[in-house]
Order: C-alpha cells, then sequence, then structure tokens
C-alpha cells in the first residue's frame, strides 16, 4: 500500500466490516511498511477516542473531576503545557487529543504518510500512554459511558491489543481490565519505573521513585 490514504482506507473498511473483529483489523496486510502502520492504527485510534471524549463531555466536568484520576491511586498531568499540569480530566481530554492531533500531523516529524523514520516512529508510545488515560478515567470514573462506547466500537479491547502486540505501553500501565484472555496475567514480574504503584497491599497513593519532586501519588507524564 503506498498511496496516501490506502493504510488509512484499509483500516476504516475493516472496522466498518466488523469492529468486534480486533484481529483482523489489527493484522498488517503483506508487504505494508510496520512504522506507517503502527502511525496510521494510532490516527484512527485518536479519531475514534473523539466520539468517547464527545460522551465523556456529557457528565465528566470540571466541578464533576477536577482532576485527570484512574481509581483513587492515579492522578495524571496533562503534557499539553509548556509544564506539565493538573488539568480537569474532561480539559486533560481535550488538550491530549489535540496534542495528539497535533503531532501526528506535524510536518517535521510525518512529513509523509508512506515511510516515517524510526526516530518519528518511536514518538508513538507517549502518545499512547497518554491517549489511554482516557480510558482508564472513563472505566473508573463514567463506567456506564465507557461501556456504551466499548460496546458500539470494542475501541479499549482493540487499543490494548495493539500497543501489546507493538510494545508501545508498559503492561503495568494497562490497568483496564479489558482483556478476557491471558494476555495480561503473565506480566506480574514485569519491572518498570511504576510497577510500585500496582502493589494492591498498598493503599495509601503511591510515590513515584524515580520523580519525587511530584506530589505523592502524581503520575509524571
Ligand atoms: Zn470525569
Ligand atoms: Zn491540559
Amino acid at each position: 500500500m503506498d498511496t496516501t490514504l490506502a493504510v488509512q482506507q484499509h483500516i476504516q473498511q475493516t472496522i466498518r466490516q466488523d469492529f468486534t473483529d480486533t484481529e483482523t483489523i489489527l493484522t498488517v496486510p503483506p508487504g505494508q511498511d510496520e512504522g506507517v502502520w503502527k502511525y496510521e492504527q494510532l490516527r484512527q485510534f485518536c479519531l475514534e477516542l473523539n466520539g468517547l471524549a464527545i460522551k465523556l463531555q456529557t457528565e465528566c466536568t470540571p466541578l464533576t473531576c477536577s482532576q485527570m484520576t484512574a481509581t483513587e491511586q492515579w492522578i495524571f498531568l496533562c503534557a499539553a503545557h509548556k509544564t506539565p499540569q493538573g488539568c480537569p480530566a474532561i480539559d486533560y481530554t481535550r488538550h491530549t487529543l489535540d496534542g495528539a492531533a497535533c503531532l501526528l500531523n506535524s510536518n517535521k516529524y510525518f512529513p509523509s504518510r508512506v515511510s516515517i523514520k524510526d526516530s518519528s516512529v518511536a514518538k508513538l508510545g507517549s502518545v499512547c500512554r497518554r491517549v489511554y488515560r482516557i480510558f482508564s478515567h472513563a472505566y473508573y470514573h463514567h463506567r456506564h459511558i465507557f461501556d456504551e462506547s466499548e460496546n458500539e466500537t470494542y475501541l479499549c479491547r482493540r487499543f490494548t491489543t495493539f500497543v501489546i502486540r507493538y510494545n508501545l505501553m508498559s503492561r503495568d500501565n494497562l490497568i483496564v481490565p479489558i482483556m478476557d484472555d491471558a494476555s495480561n496475567t503473565s506480566n506480574n514480574n514485569s519491572v518498570d519505573q511504576f510497577s510500585i504503584a500496582k502493589n494492591p497491599s498498598e493503599s495509601a497513593p503511591k510515590m513515584i521513585a524515580c520523580f519525587q519532586d511530584l506530589p505523592e501519588g502524581v503520575i509524571p507524564d
């Protein structure tokens, strides 16, 4: 697939055929450049996440959710500012989707949709990590909206499969228990800088060892 929009069209077509068939949607066509494939999949996720954001707007406001949280344990800082800051969840959602669109449309990093430099592909992981928090906030704080959206799109399932398949996020950060198979049970021994926050025997918000100048429980961008 070497024309500019062919990959996007292919992805959107497989979604239209059966959005529950995440396997087919995520299967890279023979000969397809993998960097472009990851890039186009992520563009599509961000596009569809706007649908979830619109649903969230109906009840997620700066008054109901003054911070971007997931469970009582996690507070996320918004990276869309010169210094990451604690935006209300709905603002975080907007700022993060806008920031992702901005990066993915950037002429500097993604001048072509036919071939993509490795250094630009390397930026996709942090986009995934940030936009995933929209799923986790929806799941832990607006569960009926999450469920309704998920039933209509399978978006979180597909996203989770995608980031695992391409190693775009640490499994410890995948905190929405959406996968009903064994794929998220085998990583109990994985250690990364955030793993301490997963220890279920600790109940207070967690200090992140690598970022001790942040308030407790705050996850650095
Ligand atoms: Zn909220
Ligand atoms: Zn913000």
